[in-house]
């Protein structure tokens, strides 16, 4: 049955740490994947996790199927870390949220929704985007297309090309924005920006689908990395957005985020939960509940709550202290007096460096640091001691 079948490629993302692995250097480096390292560059469980674990221990907590929608205290919580504990629409019963698989099942579930009840529509993703986007849209049979992100001469936002796409986009498109901390460039509208952004999509009758997978990594505050999609709450806009506990809870194997869809009016909220529910029941009939534990719990108890919240400043400071040293290393072993400021102005886990193909393949073939074809590094996977033998790598490629 299956002897046409040829070799898929190695993902582009996760493809990178299998090659690591198989490096035998001591002087590998993996700047892959998106997932926080201690300075000693060690995996991190937080501590407010292990809390959170030792007490689902000690009260025995059973392993009974979730209903369908995942976990009530789970979804109350995580809609609340979103738009805020007193927002109006969630008070008005006009957000219907569903716990799934992750960041990446909630744009899995949401995009399988789109192709079912918005049908015929264009998806539009930035230019460049995280490389499972194109994925799970193709996967979900929803046709894809770009709109302008990136600006290669100033390494920043190339505004004006993101707005001509947008309004040439035909009217009622979904337009994938990343609530913050964009990746792979690391660069984010500003606030005056989302607000042109906004009544653009409104004057088009653009449907809004957020991925928010950094909240909190990328300012440092819950509340300030949400304030894009809160404005579009505010606003009174229709929209999708995709959350994940991956990265701000460290809870990458977990699999635990949501899908949460705002709507006009409670009625059809509850109308539309019914159908995501009916779409999950097919796609994996309902969620993993050890990582919606740890969250209700974290997210839902004070003490915890500020305590997470300082274990998440101090990822992202360290990774703004790693950001600064290798700008400071690059710099001393540059000869041509580059700019290099745009290391520390990027914001979250990435810095897109505007490495080219060939020179990325001279980072890993000669000096072993494994890294994305598009040139992100991942920050979150160095440390200062190894910031000057990256910049040894980068230099070195930049100039070949
Ligand atoms: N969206 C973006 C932009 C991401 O960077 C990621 C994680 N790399 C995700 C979604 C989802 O990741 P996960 O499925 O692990 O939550």
């Amino acid at each position: 049955a299956f002897e046409s079948i040829t070799q898929a490629p190695p993902d582009p993302i996760l493809g990178v740490s299998e090659a690591f692995k198989a490096d035998t250097s001591s002087d590998k480096l993996n700047l892959g994947v998106g997932a926080y390292r201690t300075e000693d560059i060690k995996p991190y469980v937080l501590d407010v996790v292990k809390k959170a674990e030792k007490l689902m221990l000690e009260n025995g907590e059973n392993k009974e199927y979730l209903p369908i929608e995942g976990l009530a205290d789970f979804n109350k919580a995580t809609v609340a870390l979103l738009l805020g504990s007193d927002n109006k629409a969630v008070k008005d019963g006009r957000v219907a949220t569903i716990q799934s698989l992750s960041g990446t099942g909630s744009l899995r579930l949401g995009a399988a929704f789109l192709a079912r009840f918005y049908p015929g529509r264009t998806v539009f993703l930035s230019n460049p985007t995280w490389g499972n986007h194109k994925n799970i849209f193709a996967d979900a049979g929803v046709e894809w297309k770009e709109y302008r992100y990136f600006n290669p001469a100033t390494i920043g936002l190339d505004f004006e090309g993101m707005m001509a796409d947008i309004e040439a986009a035909p009217n009622g498109s979904v337009i994938v924005l990343h609530g913050c901390a964009h990746n792979p460039t690391g660069i984010d509208p500003t606030p005056e920006q989302w607000s042109k952004i906004a009544d653009l999509i409104e004057k088009k009758n653009h449907l809004p689908f957020f991925d928010v997978a950094y909240q909190g990594f990328a300012s440092g505050s819950l509340d300030e990395d949400a304030a894009s999609v809160r404005l579009f709450v505010e606003r009174g806009f229709e929209l999708l957005v995709a959350q994940s506990y991956s990265k701000n809870l460290g809870l990458y194997a977990e699999r635990i985020g949501a899908l949460n869809a705002v709507l006009p009016t409670a009625d059809l909220a509850t109308k539309v939960k019914s159908q995501l529910k009916r779409l999950a029941r097919a796609l994996y009939s309902n969620p993993p509940v050890h990582g919606a534990r740890i969250v209700a719990y974290v997210v839902g108890n004070n003490d915890i709550f500020d305590e997470w919240k300082q274990e998440m400043a101090g990822m992202a400071g360290r990774i703004q202290a790693v950001r600064a040293t290798l700008v400071e290393e690059l710099k001393k072993r540059d000869t041509k007096g580059r700019d290099w400021s745009f290391i520390t102005s990027q914001i979250g886990m990435f810095s897109f460096t505007g490495l080219k193909p060939a020179q990325v393949e001279n980072m890993t073939k000669k000096w072993h640091v494994y890294m994305t074809k598009d040139g992100r590094i991942s920050l979150a996977g160095l440390n200062k001691a190894r910031a000057g033998y990256l910049a040894d790598a980068m230099i070195d490629s930049f100039d070949n």
